[in-house]
């Protein structure tokens, strides 16, 4: 059996840098322009060679997503970031559009090619055709059960990689023109009120996600007064899928024959990254050993904001079981990342929410780490140490404890 691998998003450097710290094998970014994560990924070239050279020192891969489907214009420009692309040397380049890949094959002979799952492929004669132009790996549609990932197993000798956490579309993998409607003035609804003075497209990876909007019935004459439409107790969120989890299958995945496993979030904060990298690798190092995995583990998927879990059409759900009717839950708050440990017992901290040394808070680390730190073992500092009851949301500052931390480590608390 071939080595599986486990792939995180790298929604920035700091992202990418702390998914490999937590166990991922590869990181995935999107190359700036090129990517269905627009809104993320707009870094200088030298950071991604600062990502790429750090996925190498520490023996592991970096992919770069070219998955948008490109316009007549994005191709001069396709062709230069390829050149690019060639001086950075990244371990392979992700693509959805056929021309893009063919023209990435005739550039890079020797580069691994991925295809995203954006080009929905679902059976083994369209991964043929895929293969014939160059593809290296499927990474297959979000829409096939097991016993189909199976079937296209038996018929390609490709790798083939698999999403098995995070959000999804209630449309086909992103093939959804919601975004580009709810935006686009003309149509009559204000692009501005979105913060952005450009139509948004889904497909060029600028969606504003309006499947997770809440929507009200309004009269033609009336359309200051907005009806709420009450399918059931929940209200109306009909159109937003739960986010997919597959942390208890995959197991059957590797039997079906999936290497690569893939964590959706370039969007998601630090601690998301961090903690579901560390799930997963927890998880597939269980799974490869075919042994249970713990409830300490499945249990820790909760633990970051996420809309309701389901196992999506991998493992289908009846009815409307995948429907998300709640938006998000979350019930742990993302506090603090630890930079260093400065002199013995004071850690150095980037801090993302305030708190405050009355506070029972958590640090987490690799290796499914979780250590209670409570009130009265901790204390304060700001940026000069001086002393301070609460720290404040993007103030640097310290915190001294008996408890051994360590780089990277992430503070959180629980909130209900
Ligand atoms: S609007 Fe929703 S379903 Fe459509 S592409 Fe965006 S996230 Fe996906």
């Amino acid at each position: 059996m071939k080595k599986l691998e486990l792939t995180s998003p790298a929604g920035n450097i700091e992202k990418g840098i702390l998914a490999l710290h937590y166990g991922a094998d590869s990181v995935y970014i999107g190359f700036p322009g090129f990517s269905l994560r627009s809104g993320a990924e707009t870094f200088p070239m030298e950071e991604l060679q600062k990502l790429t050279d750090e996925a190498h020192r520490m023996n592991k891969k970096i992919y770069y997503a070219f998955n948008i489907f490109a316009h007549n214009q994005h191709i001069p420009l396709f062709r230069e970031a390829l050149e690019k692309t060639k001086d950075l040397k990244p371990d392979g380049l992700i693509l959805s559009d056929p021309g893009l890949l063919s023209l990435a094959r005739k550039t890079l002979p020797d580069i691994h090619l991925s295809v995203s799952t954006q080009a929905n492929i679902t059976n083994y004669e369209t991964v043929n055709v895929w293969k014939s132009i160059g593809a290296d790996r499927i990474i297959l549609a979000r829409e096939l059960s097991i016993d189909e990932i199976k079937q296209v197993r038996d018929h390609t000798e490709l790798e083939l990689e698999v999403f098995v956490h995070g959000a999804i579309c209630m449309s086909y993998s992103g093939r959804c023109l919601l975004s580009s409607f709810m935006t686009a003035p003309e149509l009559g609804m204000t692009h501005h009120k979105f913060g952005s003075p450009k139509i948004r497209q889904a497909n060029l990876g600028d969606c504003v996600q309006p499947c997770r909007f809440k929507y009200a019935l309004v009269e033609e004459n009336r359309r200051d007064l907005a009806f709420p439409i009450e399918e059931d107790q929940w209200g109306t969120y009909v159109l937003s899928a739960k986010d997919l989890c597959l942390l208890e299958h995959l197991n059957e995945l590797i039997q079906a024959g999936v290497e690569v496993f893939k964590i959706e979030g370039r969007m998601k904060s630090l601690y998301y990254v961090a903690d579901m990298t560390r799930v997963y690798r927890a998880g597939l190092d269980l799974a490869e050993k075919g042994e249970k995995i713990s409830q300490e583990v499945l249990d820790e998927v909760y633990k970051v904001s996420h809309r309701g879990y389901s196992t999506g059409f991998t493992v289908p759900e009846p009815g409307s079981k995948g429907a998300s009717y709640t938006g998000y839950i979350k019930t742990y708050q993302f506090l603090a990342m630890v930079e260093g440990e400065t002199e013995p017992g004071l850690y150095k901290l980037k801090v993302f929410n305030a708190f405050s040394d009355n506070m029972e808070i958590e640090a987490i680390g690799p290796g499914m780490k979780n250590k209670k730190i409570e009130a009265g073992r901790f204390s304060l500092y700001d940026k000069e140490k001086k002393k301070i009851e609460t720290i404040r949301h993007q103030f640097d500052g310290f915190m001294k404890t008996d408890e051994k931390l360590s780089k990277y480590d992430i503070l959180r608390v629980k909130i209900e």
